[in-house]
């Protein structure tokens, strides 16, 4: 069975080192000091400031519009928040959960991600933040929309969940935004079985959101207003450790399975845009059929020998979040088409070249079935 993906597991001496560790501290969470040291490693992998490590991406999402403000709560009127129908769902459920209505704005139909020039017309004086979507770790045009944000007064909350380690210009996608967030969920490219991040450009509302995320306190004594609780723990900062320590070997195998599907596959199917100067940090390949049929079709036959892709992401949020009902056709057609083929580091080269032996021969049969008609 070739799955979609397979979480990455680091070599079980290393995983041990760090848990040996916890035993003899006896610390499990609260501020321990593994969730220190991976904040450091990352803050320098990555080359950001202000990392705050929470225990999941939606958390991040939720306790980012908390410490900015996009709920107010003395507002009569419901705040909005204008964002992106391609992704998956936690980027929009995130903003109702915290009373913040989600308006979709359509995306760009070559990079996938939120397109700048949809966004002024759906801005109401209800409006306090964008959230776009680096989607499958491709940069928006973080430069129009800072623009319009800086014009209109608003938060700009990338969802980074797809964007771990991705430049641009020289320097981390994730420096853009008030604030930018990353999952660390176990199917993602670099993961703490369940973990996320929060990058804030400023250090306030890093302060902000560190008690925030320890259910308001600011003291042992002292509550300072309410709370949650989204602590990473020392598990899931050992794991995270142990996948940082392997993550160059990670990436270089799967770099080798998605440089082979776009040699064979680039002149068949439709390939994400990327920005310039962007390149994929091998966390998905998606592409593009020519209708939601030849989806299927393939969907099928892959499954018949027990390969399974996934329609990443389907169906637009559009559809689903009735209370924002712009119709999003770019966002639409995109997610009828969309598949993303299994990538992991140990899918071999044989599962690989099955695996565009059967796109090709779906793909063949359509380019007959169009000079037929
Ligand atoms: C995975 C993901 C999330 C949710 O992250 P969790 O860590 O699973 O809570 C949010 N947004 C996007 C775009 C994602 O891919």
């Amino acid at each position: 069975m070739i799955p979609v993906t397979k979480p990455y597991l680091p070599s079980r001496e290393r995983l041990d080192e760090y848990i040996d560790g916890i035993y003899e501290r006896r610390w499990l969470t609260n501020n321990g000091p593994l969730m220190h040291q991976l904040t450091q490693r990352l803050q320098q992998y990555l080359g950001v400031d202000n990392l705050l490590l929470v225990s999941n991406g939606t958390l991040a999402l939720q306790i980012a519009y908390k410490a900015l403000g996009v709920r107010d709560e003395n507002r009569a009127l419901r705040p909005e928040a204008i964002t992106t129908p391609f992704t998956f769902v936690a980027t929009s459920s995130s903003l109702q959960w915290e009373g913040v209505r989600p308006v979709f704005a359509d995306i760009d139909k070559y990079s996938w991600c939120l397109a700048p020039e949809n966004i002024e017309a759906e801005i109401t004086d209800n409006t306090r933040a964008i959230v776009p979507v680096h989607v499958f770790g491709n940069a928006c045009d973080v430069e129009s929309i800072d623009k319009i944000a800086q014009k209109h007064d608003l938060k700009v909350v990338y969802d980074a969940s797809h964007a771990f380690g991705v430049n641009y210009n020289g320097e981390s996608l994730l420096r853009w935004g008030d604030a930018a967030t990353l999952s660390f969920h176990a199917t993602k490219l670099f993961h703490t079985i369940e973990g996320g991040a929060i990058i804030f450009k400023r250090r306030d509302d890093f302060e902000r959101a560190t008690k925030l995320i320890n259910f308001g306190l600011v003291g042992s004594e002292i509550i300072g207003g309410p709370g949650i609780n989204a602590k990473m723990n020392e598990f899931q900062a050992a794991m995270g450790l142990s996948v940082l320590d392997e993550i160059e070997q990670n990436m270089t195998l799967r770099r080798k399975a998605v440089d082979y599907y776009t040699d064979a596959l680039g002149d068949l199917v439709g390939l994400q845009k990327y920005r310039s100067g962007v390149y994929s940090n091998t966390s998905y390949f998606p592409m593009l059929l020519p209708d939601e049929n030849v989806v299927l079709e393939l969907c099928n036959k892959l499954k018949n020998i027990e390969i399974y892709a996934r329609r990443y992401f389907f169906p637009s949020l559009d559809t689903v979040f009735s209370e924002a009902n712009n119709q999003c056709n770019v966002s639409r057609e995109v997610a009828s088409r969309i598949l993303c083929l299994p990538l992991y580091s140990d899918l071999t080269v044989d599962e690989q070249k099955l695996i565009v032996d059967t796109v090709r021969s779906v793909m063949n049969e359509e380019s007959t079935y169009k000079e037929s008609l």
